[in-house]
């Protein structure tokens, strides 16, 4: 397994790094979900996998200071890439099927732009009328929409 971290370890030169295949059983509804997952984020298994892994070493600090001894322990490695292909599951599940559809329709928007409103518009996810004078923000998107996205200042407050 390949895990390009830019620390201290990555410079020591003690040893060429070469990519090392790691083998793990997973249940068919892990599987399943990783799979959803991948394609969802456009990568293999195999690289989701791999950057989920890399995040976590590298998020938590003391994982990441025990690295070397877990890479060399290909059992303690299996069992964490096992247990964290299992948090991604469950942090998958809880992204696709948590999440309302309001939310789910804004997923081109990159940003919120607050504004004083000339002309009366509605809150995307309230519905709440936001009158001429009131502050909002406007959504800015990939794609041309037919309609502007606007959200309430509670609402922003909760994104
Ligand atoms: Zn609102």
């Amino acid at each position: 397994m390949n895990a390009p971290r830019k620390t201290k370890k990555a410079a020591s030169g003690r040893r060429p790094r070469k990519d090392r295949l790691i083998q793990t059983r997973v249940p068919e509804d892990l599987e399943t979900t990783l799979k959803e997952e991948a394609e969802r984020r456009r990568l293999t298994v195999s690289h989701l996998i791999r950057s989920v892994l890399e995040d976590s070493f590298q998020l938590v600090d003391d994982v990441v200071s025990d690295f070397d001894k877990v890479v060399t322990d290909s059992v303690g490695l299996a069992r964490n890439v096992s247990r964290n292909a299992r948090k991604l599951a469950q942090a998958g599940k809880a992204g696709t099927s948590a999440r309302p559809n309001w939310d789910r329709s804004l997923d081109d928007i990159y940003g919120w732009n607050e504004l004083v409103l000339h002309r009366a518009a509605k809150c995307k996810r309230c519905g709440t009328a936001i009158e001429r004078g009131e502050r909002a923000f406007v959504g800015l998107g990939d794609k041309p929409r037919r309609t502007r996205v606007w959200l309430c200042r509670g609402c922003m407050e909760t994104l």
